[in-house]
């Protein structure tokens, strides 16, 4: 059964391939506080759920942005 939505693209999905922006913990660059910031200003927080397209799209956009600023 396909529980879960994308807040983005409000896709269904099963729970089990959930991404949230908790996974930023993991990258180096941008810093995941800058990361967390960052997605707040989009009114994204660490218990939103996405799919794993929008979630790419997300890990891009954030990491343009940090490039621009620190770039
Ligand atoms: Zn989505």
């Amino acid at each position: 059964m396909k529980s879960a939505q994308c807040k983005k693209c409000l896709k269904k999905f099963h729970q089990k391939d959930i991404f949230t922006i908790q996974q930023f913990q993991y990258r180096k660059i941008p810093t995941y506080k800058w990361s967390l910031d960052f997605f707040k200003k989009l009114e994204i927080d660490e218990l939103d759920s996405f799919c794993e397209n929008c979630m790419m799209g997300y890990s891009k956009k954030s990491k343009a942005e940090w490039d621009k600023l620190k770039g």
